[in-house]
């Protein structure tokens, strides 16, 4: 096994998660000047999504004022902003699955006391179209959701929640559109749950829309309290 995982690294050296430079020995998930450059988000953070906020007066953001929120709180680890930012570009598109332990374990080191704390009785990655899975490979956010499972012990449950439209890349719509496009894009694959908490798992928090679509559905099957947590939110109050 041993041998086995050397002979792979010689192959495939293990790369940096972020730049995706050749990591020198002793470097693991990421190289030494992206560790410097990593935003984590910190403290005040919205009482709501999370992102960072100007001062310890303000409770919400901006985007969580202007809008119903229907989960309990966000737990995203790190600044939308380079060099982090290209490398959840990797993760997601050119199959750098690999990045997800990195990734995870980031989340673990912003968040993880508290995540173990909410005691969520699943993880539920936010799930892409069946046809984008297949030209993918790979779900990104199920990726991440399995690596964070083994840190606190909570099940992933990719059988819940399923994406019922192909929605065209979110980026692409005016806020607007995006919020109408994102209530009609999941569906319950099950009638009845057991749940009473949950966590969702995804890469990136935008505007919101995607998570909060997701959670008006779990609450509409009865999931009381459901969080998320995210590699990255977009920074800019
Ligand atoms: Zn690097
Ligand atoms: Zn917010």
């Amino acid at each position: 096994m041993k041998f086995g995982k050397r002979i792979i690294d010689l192959v495939y050296p293990p790369a940096c998660a972020v730049c995706q430079q050749v990591l020198a020995p002793g470097e693991t998930g990421c190289c030494t000047s992206c560790r410097k450059e990593i935003d984590h988000v910190k403290a005040p953070v919205c009482k709501k999504c999370g992102k960072e906020v100007p001062d310890r007066s303000v409770e919400l953001c901006r985007n969580c004022s202007e809008h119903e929120r229907s989960f309990v709180r966000g737990y995203p680890a790190m600044n939308y902003v380079s060099p982090v930012k290209e490398g959840v570009y990797a993760f997601k598109y050119q199959s750098r699955k690999d990045a997800a332990g990195f990734f995870a374990a980031e989340i673990i080191r912003v968040h993880g006391r508290e995540l173990l704390s909410l005691q969520a009785d699943a993880l539920i990655p936010v799930p892409v179209h069946k046809r984008k899975l297949k030209r993918r490979g790979y779900n990104q956010a199920e990726l991440l959701a399995r690596e964070l499972s083994n840190y606190l012990r909570v099940p992933v449950d990719t059988g819940l929640l399923e994406r019922s439209v192909n929605t065209p890349p979110q980026k692409t719509l005016d806020p607007a559109l995006r919020e109408k496009n994102m209530k009609s894009a999941f569906q319950m694959t099950k009638k009845s749950v057991n749940y009473r908490s949950v966590m969702l798992v995804d890469d990136i928090y935008t505007t919101g829309s995607t998570i909060e679509a997701c959670t008006r559905l779990l609450r509409a099957h009865g999931i009381e309290d459901i969080y998320y947590t995210s590699i990255c939110i977009g920074k800019g109050y």
